[in-house]
């Protein structure tokens, strides 16, 4: 019998992207001398060998069906260099070599919908978070959340006429991997989950999901002669993070799951420290397939930001400026003391216990 073969390791990482540059970026790599942004959505980057290179910038509604996606291959074939390349929030890239195929690139985009912008300070395409597509625990739609609102907002991200970069996010649950944005659409559980008691003993591995609550409201329990879980109501926070690992425990509701709206988060450390999202809209009902509460709420704040922000001020380092009571006088959002909790009291009002942790 033949001797067993040493199983190999399988490399899974992230794949080596420099087979798959356009010609140009690849040779210039770490070579450039200067960009400038001949207009929205353009950007023109020149090295010091001499070589230029075009790069039109187009929006998508991120999670696109194959004849999309072939439609923007076939842009890319017939009116860029057959080479794309995918920012960080869903936009694509076409790059081209000769400033003559610029025009023609951006009116094929156009003719097929998708619009051309976001290179400069304007409304970015909305990243969002799975939701029923990927996930298990979504309590909304965050992609049907994202067309309803990018359907009014696209023409500021052709028009590139904000303060600064606007980005916005929108996550389907309370544990939010959506991450922090300058404007954050964000699913809030207002009631405690409910606990199918039949279904526990075989689903859930109880001490995983006692662990698992942030304020130790989850007990083990026998209930009707079987192990379960209960609850201690005046405790639940409503976070939803009992359901992943249980989900007898739901939580998911169509009266009771809201959506609440989020501000001021940054990651980029440019002109002022990366800063955490506060909540500064509670309560708006989940309500597809429009969520036009929730659109009338964000156009509202980016409103009276666009209106009442200096240049360059994001949306965190407006409000450092003027206060939060200006921000809810002048975007007219009713303030309760629920609101805008920074977490400085995380200590004492979440548990940080290292005895029921992981
Ligand atoms: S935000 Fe929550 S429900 Fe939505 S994809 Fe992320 S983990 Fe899943
Ligand atoms: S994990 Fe969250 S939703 Fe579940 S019981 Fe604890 S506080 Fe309530």
């Amino acid at each position: 019998m033949a001797q067993a073969q040493a199983r190999r390791a399988v490399e899974s990482g992230v794949p080596d992207h420099t087979p798959f540059l356009h010609p140009t970026l690849k040779k210039n790599y770490g070579n450039w001398k200067y960009h400038d942004r001949p207009r929205p959505g353009v950007l023109h980057h020149v090295s010091h060998s001499g070589d230029e290179v075009w790069t039109v910038r187009a929006g998508t509604q991120r999670q696109m069906d194959v004849y999309t996606i072939r439609t923007l291959c076939d842009i890319a074939d017939q009116f860029a260099e057959g080479h794309v390349r995918f920012t960080i929030r869903s936009n694509i890239e076409f790059m081209v070599s000769a400033e003559a195929k610029v025009a023609p690139l951006i009116a094929a985009l156009g003719k097929h919908g998708f619009p051309v912008g976001g290179t400069g300070n304007s409304i970015s395409m909305i990243a969002h978070t799975q939701g029923w597509l990927h996930c298990d625990i979504p309590g909304t739609d965050a992609s049907g959340v994202v067309k309803s609102l990018m359907d009014e907002l696209h023409e500021e991200f052709v028009r590139e006429e904000m303060p600064n970069r606007v980005h916005l996010s929108t996550s389907c649950c309370e544990i939010n991997c959506g991450g922090q944005a300058d404007i954050a659409i964000v699913i809030q559980h207002t009631k405690p989950p409910v606990i199918n008691h039949e279904l526990v003993a075989n689903v859930c591995e109880r001490p995983t999901v006692v662990a698992r609550c942030p304020v130790a409201a989850i007990r083990p329990a026998m209930v009707n002669g079987k192990p379960s879980l209960e609850v201690d109501e005046a405790k639940c926070v409503c976070c939803g993070a009992c359901y992943p690992p249980c989900p007898p425990m739901q939580i998911n509701d169509p009266e009771h799951s809201k959506i609440a709206i989020w501000v001021g988060g940054k990651n980029a450390n440019a002109r002022g420290k990366p800063t955490f999202m506060k909540m500064v809209a509670a309560g708006l009902p989940n309500n597809p397939p429009r969520w036009t509460e929730v659109a009338v709420v964000v156009k509202k704040i980016l409103r009276v930001y666009k209106d009442d922000a200096r240049p360059w001020e994001r949306v965190a380092d407006w409000i450092e400026r003027i206060g939060w009571p200006r921000f809810f006088e002048k975007t007219e959002l009713p303030f309760t003391k629920y609101l805008i909790d920074d977490w400085k009291g995380a200590r004492a009002n979440l548990n940080a216990s290292t005895h029921i942790r992981f």
